[in-house]
């Protein structure tokens, strides 16, 4: 899972792949939550927003570091402003 460090309960949420089969965009144009830059997505959040296992799409992405996309219900752009917090939280720690 990367280089970091995680609490353990947020590491069974991330490692889990479980959750994906209660995904409210199971099925979905993938498009909605990949779009180009500079494309709306707001049709993708009000699709997390309905989601069931927002958490834990969330926790995953953000284990995983995924760069691109909307995951529970966050930006790019939101979730590396999320991670920074996280890190000065010390929720997230990099190993030296
Ligand atoms: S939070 Fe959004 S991207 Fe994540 S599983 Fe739910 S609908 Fe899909």
């Amino acid at each position: 899972m990367g280089e970091r460090d995680f609490p353990e309960e947020v590491l069974s949420m991330g490692q889990s792949l479980a959750w994906q089969d209660d995904a409210n965009c199971k099925g979905k144009d993938g498009d909605i939550f990949f779009p180009e830059r500079g494309a709306s997505i707001r049709l993708a959040k009000g699709i997390c927003r309905e989601c069931k296992v927002r958490e834990e799409c969330l926790w995953f992405a953000l284990i995983t570091g995924q760069k691109a996309g909307i995951w529970g219900g966050m930006s790019e752009r939101e979730r590396r402003k999320a991670r920074r917090k996280l890190h000065l939280a010390g929720t997230l720690k990099r190993k030296s």
